[in-house]
């Protein structure tokens, strides 16, 4: 690192309080009681979320030395970019309304008992993880842990969780989490892909994996041109593959329940050349021998059940486990364990040298933001429960299916699944609907598998008067009520048997009381900094308020015990959050529609670059295949170009701009092949390039889509939009301008925006019907993504009103100019306008003391993380 980047939202506040765009609330109080309003709000939100006062703000508009707000806009943004119609949102709304508000948007969510299964299942949240985990800002207000002097406590947490997914599999190296069970098989199949000597273009998938894992693993297929057939993997011929088979994917326990032995298959595979993929269930796990036992090569799945609500389908920590010839190859971050300067023992993330930030194009996987808050929760259920508590969590979950399949036996029907750990597949001669409608009426919603065939899921939240229930569905007698006296022995043959030991280190031994637990969360949480220390002089994830109104709904039941699958009758109060929330950022970006299903910016940045596939394909224009990425560019932009399949060509920046002949050079040299131009805006260098709008005119001009990725909209809400200044398609990351916390590595939202022509390719759903008519597949395993954070971002908008989401804009860039112009006599602030102006972040060149004092970036940095804390 040779430069210092500072980014700016609103964090730099002063003591008082009041700002400038609040009604001026002290004076009115103070002087003559004419102009008392009683029905003025006592207490209005953008005061609070930006922070400093009207007189800071005036003393700091002196120093950089404008007249106020709009003049430091009109000397900042370019004019011809620049709105001159207000946003057209409600106006803001006061905290206390915004919950009277959100409640009744939350009450239209029915709850329901589910039994779906395919993934998702119901949990106990313990209160101890549940109030001083999910709901403390200590833990959801982190940053990635890039810095370990800082980040001890999480890093613990982190590798607690990579332990405890390694033991249960029976791998040798888990990694910290990923987006989603569907996301992490594709990233598992590209490495099957990858890794074989030449290139292998069959994929297996077998037909009980589950259906939205299957669908996001083709997406991912389509732009390497991988084929994947979709099959019974113990019928299928393997041999007509020959050596193109690169590997196969099974699920065990299968979507259907069932348990089926894949050790010969696994030896199969591996003597063709090929890897073992196995989607699996940490809790399962504690009753059956662990994939890495027979033979996988890789485990993935969803760690939900341990402890983290169901939330309409996420957002959840898939896990991702492998051998250990794989482990170069593992995406996402991984932590390791080190030694400190005076030799103690200490942590941090490793093998970074394989992250997009570093192998840019050349990277396999795009994940940046991964779901280090949820991955934690699971880690500290584990942590929580022990080896003995989690197996015996499956074993009575185990044994009410037992009892459950003994009962509907009983009654006349089929169970289609020989052996399970915790889902039956029920055979109803008379048609399933009539069950499933029975079921409905009675509260419960089971899973609908086919027109004979009902699913149900047991999870650790069923109890007695549950499964009478549930059993009574099934009865014709309706007075009949079970005895439930027979809990038949384990219905697991032996040779499934888990023998081996799990979760045996000390930290899954030491905290069953909650008097200890809760020690463990404070002892880690206090090596640690976080929002509630200071600010966070790095990452503009963190650069925001994560105001606690907004986060109060998150664990509401409303929003909290959804299951994705649900029928979406039962989901009205998600519905208008989420027709509200992408109205609102249609508004605020000028698209014409909003797709809320990825999961991360990097994940919106490949779901935007598939849309532009898509259209240029609908088109005839297939061979579009390159992407122009300026140097400046952050390093997911080309990694995700490169994981949809694109060429990526560089194209320079000079002196922090664009060069735009350069750029117009490549279009034009490749004006066949153009698909797609990716800018960030304003730069990464913390400029609002005057060339952007010319330059869009340029790649349009030569048939290329433009891209904008929209991580610094902070810099734009209210001033200018991405569609207006000639986007095509760009993501927000709601994980940092809408006020969702970074969670200390995620979770995120990466909603895309896209302009009418783009909006039928929008991402679609095999279970939840969501996306445009000529949809791309999905890139998340839940049709919306992570819903329950989006109360977050929704509540944030709302309280703002379209005046504070403004004011918001005006503070970050105020910020920012101001420090530049404070360091600038110190410092050299490398690139601002023709004004003399940054956007909201700048860059300090540190190079000069280099010579002059063997000064380096890394010592300021460090020096500020100490500072700070
Ligand atoms: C943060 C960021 C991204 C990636 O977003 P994730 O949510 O971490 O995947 C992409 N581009 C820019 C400019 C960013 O700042």
């Amino acid at each position: 690192m040779r430069v210092l980047s500072f980014a700016f939202n609103r964090r730099i506040t002063y003591v008082n309080n009041r700002s400038l765009f609040s009604k001026p609330l002290i004076q009115k109080f103070s002087s003559s009681s004419r102009t008392y309003d009683a029905f003025s709000p006592l207490d209005t939100f953008p005061r609070r979320h930006n922070g400093s006062s009207d007189s800071d703000v005036k003393r700091m508009l002196d120093i950089v030395g404008v007249k106020d707000m709009e003049d430091l806009a009109s000397k900042t943004v370019p004019a011809n970019i620049l709105s001159k119609r207000p946003l057209a949102l409600e106006d803001g709304l006061t905290e206390h309304e915004l919950l009277i508000r959100l409640k009744k948007v939350a009450s239209k969510n029915k709850i329901y008992k589910s039994y779906i299964g395919m993934g998702y299942t119901d949990t106990i949240v313990p209160p101890v993880i549940l109030r001083n985990i999910l709901e403390s800002p200590g833990w959801y207000t982190q940053y990635t842990p890039y810095q370990p002097e800082i980040s001890q406590g999480r890093l613990e947490s982190l590798l607690n969780f990579q332990t405890m997914v390694t033991d249960l599999t029976g791998m040798n190296v888990a990694n910290a989490s990923l987006l989603d069970e569907g996301t992490a098989a594709a990233e598992a199949m590209l490495i099957a892909y990858s890794a074989g000597k030449q290139k292998q273009h069959t994929f297996f998938v077998d037909e009980k994996c589950h259906p939205q894992t299957i669908a996001c693993l083709q997406t991912r297929a389509e732009c390497f041109k991988i084929k994947v057939i979709v099959g019974n993997a113990l019928k299928h011929d393997f041999d007509q593959y020959g050596k193109n088979l690169s590997g196969i994917l099974v699920q065990y326990p299968a979507t259907n329940g069932t348990i089926n032995d894949y050790t010969e298959l696994a030896n199969k595979i591996h003597s063709m050349g090929g890897k073992m993929v196995c989607a699996t269930d940490l809790l399962a796990l504690t009753l059956l021998i662990p994939p890495g036992e027979w033979g996988a090569d890789i485990a993935i799945g969803n760690s939900q059940r341990f402890g983290v609500p169901l939330g309409y389908g996420g957002p959840h920590a898939a896990f991702f486990a492998c051998k250990e010839p794989l482990v170069r190859r593992i995406p996402g971050r991984l932590v390791g364990v080190s030694r400190d300067p005076s030799g103690n023992k200490a942590y941090r993330l490793s093998l970074q040298t394989r992250e997009q930030h570093i192998r840019r194009e050349k990277a396999t996987s795009n994940i940046c933001t991964a779901q280090a808050l949820l991955a934690n929760m699971a880690a500290m259920y584990g942590v929580y429960h022990g080896p003995e508590g989690v197996k015996a969590i499956a074993k009575r979950i185990h044994d009410f299916t037992n009892t459950l399949a003994a009962d509907i036996k009983r009654h006349g029907y089929t169970i289609k699944t020989d052996h399970f750990f915790d889902t039956l597949n029920v055979h109803i001669e008379g048609g399933s609907e009539s069950i499933y409608k029975k079921a409905l009426n009675a509260g419960i919603n089971l899973r609908k598998v086919d027109d004979f065939t009902i699913g149900i899921t047991l999870d650790e939240t069923v109890t007695k008067d549950d499964l009478v229930n549930l059993i009574r569905v099934f009865a014709k007698d309706p007075t009949y009520i079970p005895s439930l006296v027979d809990v038949e022995k384990s219905n697991i043959p032996k040779q499934f048997i888990r023998t081996s030991s799990f979760m045996q280190h000390q930290v899954f031994n030491s905290y069953h009381s909650e008097t200890e637990m809760l020690r463990y969360i404070y002892h880690l949480q206090s090596k640690d900094l976080s929002l509630a220390h200071s600010m966070i002089s790095l990452g503009s994830c963190t650069m925001k308020l994560n105001a606690t109104t907004e986060m109060i709904p998150v664990t509401w039941p409303e929003f909290a015990n959804i299951h994705p699958f649900a029928p979406i009758d039962q989901a009205e109060g998600y519905k208008i959050l989420i027709q509200e929330l992408e109205h609102d950022l249609a508004e605020i970006t000028g698209f014409d529609s909003i797709s809320l299903q990825p999961n991360s910016g990097a994940q919106g940045e490949y779901t935007g670059l598939r849309v532009i596939g898509a259209y240029h394909k609908s088109r005839g224009d297939e061979k579009r295949d390159i992407c122009l990425i300026p140097d400046s560019a952050h390093g997911t932009n080309p990694a995700s170009a490169a994981v949809s399949g694109m060429s990526v060509l560089n194209v320079k920046c000079n002196n922090g701009d664009l060069d735009m002949k350069d750029l117009e050079e490549k279009a034009n040299k490749y004006k066949d092949r153009l698909a797609a131009f990716m800018v960030t805006y304003p730069s990464t260098f913390g400029v609002f390039e005057n060339g952007v709008l010319k330059a869009c005119e340029i790649i349009h001009n030569y048939g290329g889509q433009v891209y904008m990725d929209g991580a610094n909209m902070n810099a734009q809400i209210g001033l200018c939009k991405p569609a207006d200044i000639g986007a095509d398609v760009c993501h927000l990351n709601l994980h940092k301008t809408f006020c969702i916390p970074h969670g200390g590595g995620g979770p995120g939202v990466g909603p895309i925006g896209v302009k009418s022509h783009l909006m039928p390719f929008l991402p679609g759903h095999p279970v939840i019907k969501t996306g445009g008519d000529k949809g791309i597949g999905p890139v998340s395993a839940a049709p919306f993504g992570s819903p329950n954070i989006l109360p977050i971002s929704w509540a944030y908008i709302k309280m703002m009103g379209s005046e504070g989401l403004k004011s918001a804009t005006y503070y970050a860039l105020l910020n920012a100019n101001y420090m530049a112009r404070r360091l600038s006599g110190h410092y050299k602030i490398l690139y601002t306008n023709q004004n003399g102006m940054c956007a909201h972040e700048f860059i300090v060149d540190i190079r000069p003391f280099a010579t002059s004092a063997d000064i380096r970036a890394i010592d300021v940095a460090k020096r500020l993380q100490f500072l700070t804390r």
